[in-house]
């Protein structure tokens, strides 16, 4: 079979990074959670304290970046300048704070290029929240996952209870700003293709979810 591209959009918490990985894994593709990229930004821009909306700041910053991804045994790492951030990027003040410089075009623009390079080759698993529409409009394959936003909450808090002392209503209260600020946003907002397979995966397993997609893919 021919070296596919497949994006993965949806809303936080629904669950999108767990099925990416199983489908590229499947398929012996690459995995690209895109999420990650306005993560990083957002960490840089945190360190050099240049503002959420101050756009010559992001453009300078995002100039001086490399981002990339690197597998290792714990999984996908993202290097920003060389240094492993992976682990920094995942709290509940960067998922806020990547949600705020994702809605500006500088960040978009600068992201889109990257992205795009890495799709080149195809073979790839993409995630994240314009995948489909706005960074890779002729992909092979379109998902949106959604799941009702009580769900999506009690996932997302499950995985997090780990790791940090939040309560599920704070949670629940991120997920839905953040998915507020995405979906209305000027730029690339968060929406399904319009050729997107809408799964909605409230009341499904991973495994269920994965099998679904994958007899689609692979129609
Ligand atoms: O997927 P994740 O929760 O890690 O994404 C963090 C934030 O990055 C999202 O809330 C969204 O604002 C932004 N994002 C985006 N476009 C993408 C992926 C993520 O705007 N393709």
């Amino acid at each position: 079979m021919k070296s596919l591209l497949i994006t993965i959009d949806g809303p936080a918490g629904a669950g999108k990074t767990t099925v990416s990985r199983k489908i590229a894994d499947r398929l012996n593709y690459k995995y690209v959670d895109t999420g990650a990229l306005y993560r990083g930004i957002a960490f840089e821009a945190r360190i050099a304290r240049v503002g959420q909306d101050d756009d010559i700041g992001l453009e300078n910053l995002c100039s001086a970046l490399n981002l990339n991804f690197v597998k290792d045994g714990r999984g996908l790492r993202l290097l920003s300048n060389n240094a492993d951030i992976t682990d920094q990027i995942r709290t509940p003040e960067i998922s806020m704070m990547a949600s705020a410089v994702s809605a500006r075009p500088v960040v978009r623009k600068y992201l889109l290029d990257l992205q795009r390079n890495m799709g080149r080759k195809k073979g790839v698993v993409f995630e994240g929240r314009d995948m489909g529409t706005v960074v890779f409009p002729d992909a092979d394959k379109k998902f949106y996952l959604d799941a009702s936003q009580k769900v999506r909450a009690i996932r997302r808090y499950r995985e997090l209870e780990s790791k940090t002392f939040q309560i599920l209503e704070d949670v629940e209260r991120e997920i839905r700003l953040r998915d507020e600020h995405d979906r209305k946003r000027e730029v690339a907002p968060m929406k399904p293709a319009d050729d997107a397979v809408i799964v909605d995966c409230t009341d499904l397993s991973v495994n269920d979810v994965v099998e679904r997609m994958l007899s689609y893919i692979l129609k």
